[in-house]
């Protein structure tokens, strides 16, 4: 048996990870990954990047991006994995979704001044840098300005999903997000199900084209982890697993805490062989 793990959830800075493409692709090999995913938020653009500095370390590279939906007023997650990142028709779809990631932070800035918590907008756009805009971003902001004690509170208390300060994304359902994967030559997987409060609607999802389930996430308990594989195994959708490393924006690296069997990055690669 191959002894090659793999890491299917990676972001890097052009996301909400404060690692850029070299330090990712760095923490991966010093963590001894043959393969990571970069999935980051509404954007493809450091797949080029990492695959770049991926070829001095030989680590592979998977082409893959994680896109937010809602369902049933949940927030839902569907990761991507082997997409093709130079389509321009795709680049162009997901320029639109991240530009609006820009107007929802000022209306949650917005909604933050009402709490008397006041946050510039220059601050977290320069937290983000090159990056798709996000919460993570606007909970760093509030707690370097300290408003806040943690991360966590920031979520808690504001901005966490329909949290007072909560704005949502543009509507996007997840058979949109799964629809689009499919069409860039994707494989659409449900990311961290056991984080998203329902997985009610696995069946419905499978039915418009969901083709895995992320059984193995570092926030996943050992009952979540059999639960998700015992489902995925029923329902015959792949297996994946990731870190969801997103550098210090989590407060410690977390490359590493999920080794990812290869076998698995083989079934993807045997599925995506076998739709041609
Ligand atoms: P957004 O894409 O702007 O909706 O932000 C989603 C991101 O916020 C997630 O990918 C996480 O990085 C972060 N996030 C969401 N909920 C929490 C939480 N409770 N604690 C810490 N980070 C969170
Ligand atoms: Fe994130
Ligand atoms: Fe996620
Ligand atoms: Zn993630």
């Amino acid at each position: 048996m191959s002894d090659k793990s793999a890491d299917l959830h990676v972001h890097t800075n052009f996301s909400d990870s404060t690692l850029s493409p070299e330090e990712v692709i760095k923490t991966a090999a010093a963590k001894h990954l043959s393969c990571i995913a970069v999935t980051d938020h509404d954007s493809v653009a450091a797949v080029p990047l990492c695959m770049e500095y991926a070829k001095n370390y030989g680590i592979e590279i998977i082409p893959g991006i994680e896109m937010t939906v809602e369902k049933e007023n949940k927030e839902v997650h569907i990761l991507g994995y082997f997409i093709d990142w130079q389509a321009e028709w795709f680049k162009e779809k997901i320029k639109h979704i991240q530009d609006s990631r820009v107007g929802r932070i000022y209306r949650m800035i917005e909604l933050l001044k009402n709490e008397g918590i006041d946050i510039s907008p220059d601050d977290v756009f320069k937290i983000a840098g090159c990056g798709s805009v996000g919460r993570l971003h606007l909970a760093t902001a509030m707690y370097k300005a300290k408003k806040i004690k943690s991360l966590k509170e920031a979520f808690q208390k504001y901005i966490g999903f329909l949290k007072p300060c909560y704005v949502s994304h543009i509507k996007f359902s997840p058979e949109e997000a799964i629809g689009l994967i499919l069409k860039a030559k994707g494989i659409p997987v449900l990311a961290h199900p056991g984080l998203m409060g329902n997985d009610g609607y696995i069946d419905e999802l499978i039915e418009t084209g969901l083709k895995g389930l992320e059984v193995f996430h570092t926030d996943h308990n050992p009952s979540q982890t059999r639960k998700y594989r015992k489902i995925a195994e029923e329902k015959g959708l792949l297996i994946t697993g990731g870190s969801d490393c997103h550098g210090m924006g989590k407060g410690r690296v977390l490359m590493g805490t999920v080794k990812l069997e290869y076998r698995y990055v083989e079934e993807l690669k045997g599925f995506i062989n076998l739709r041609g």
